[in-house]
């Protein structure tokens, strides 16, 4: 299996900061063949490649808060994240767990598992709470 699947599940929230709509990514699904890992945004801090690629299979999405690396306070550091599409907000990883209810799939596509995403699948894998970061 060369190819690795990815579904990447978006929901609506409302920014805790100015109040505005917009839409995150809150969770993706990595698979190939019967091995499947899910997790989030901030896993992707260290794959700053598959990273930009899933923001461009995501960019359709109106209103979708820009995918980047934001400082957060509470970590002491910077990761890959989402955030308000008006203010700029972070949206912290540990909001995304209340939207879990009203995911819907915002875009799904395939990559070829040598551009990183087979590394990144094994890591998810092999991590002892399925999270990267
Ligand atoms: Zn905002």
């Amino acid at each position: 299996m060369n190819e690795i699947e990815i579904h990447a599940q978006v929901a609506t929230v409302d920014c805790w900061s100015c109040g505005a709509e917009f839409i995150i990514a809150s969770a993706i699904r990595l698979t190939r063949g019967d091995e499947t890992a899910e997790c989030d945004i901030a896993d992707f801090t260290e794959f700053p490649q598959l990273a930009a690629t899933l923001s461009d299979c995501l960019s359709a999405i109106a209103n979708l808060g820009p995918l980047k690396l934001r400082h957060s306070a509470t970590v002491g550091g910077s990761y890959f994240s989402n955030g308000c599409a008006h203010c700029d907000a972070l949206f912290g990883r540990h909001f995304e767990i209340a939207t879990r209810n009203e995911e819907r799939l915002g875009a799904s596509f395939t990559a070829p598992a040598v551009d990183g995403w087979g590394k990144m699948l094994g890591d998810l894998l092999a991590s002892n709470d399925g999270h990267l970061f």
